[in-house]
């Protein structure tokens, strides 16, 4: 019997849909300020998988791909611009998915904070998390 759980999530709109297998490899808030922009938000949680346990299931032609640096994109939906996704060649062979997109839980807790020399004085981290800058 396999231990191997999957997960499905998507976007807002309903109009991409994916699935994950478990275990993920890691969960970490980042405070980039990409992030920050793509996403309307203090910081974004990420989830991160192995790009083979990673499914799209349907909306093929409406995720989109955006080059946010170079050998970096990001994936959201072109109806309701749901930010969902992240890969980039200093990560090769990872997906990061907006831990927000999942339907259900991941069995991991995010574990650190990344970038965190550009995080934002409107949003308190108070947790006890390894903070690493870049
Ligand atoms: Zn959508
Ligand atoms: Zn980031």
């Amino acid at each position: 019997m396999s231990e191997s759980k999957m997960v499905e999530g998507g976007c807002l709109c309903g109009a991409v849909r994916f699935s994950v297998t478990l275990p993920s490899k890691w969960c970490a808030h980042c405070h980039c300020s990409m992030c920050q922009r793509e996403h309307g938000a203090g910081y974004v949680t990420w989830v991160g998988f192995e790009t083979e346990h990673f499914r799209l299931l349907s909306g093929d032609d409406q995720l989109s791909w955006y080059e946010s640096s170079p050998g970096a994109r990001r994936g959201f939906c072109s109806t309701c611009g749901s930010s969902m996704l992240f890969e980039s060649d200093r990560w090769a062979g990872e997906t990061h998915v907006a831990l927000a997109c999942p339907d259900g839980p991941i069995a991991r807790k995010p574990q650190a904070h990344a970038f965190y020399d550009s995080h934002v004085n409107w949003t308190p981290v108070d947790d006890a998390l390894e903070i690493f800058n870049g």
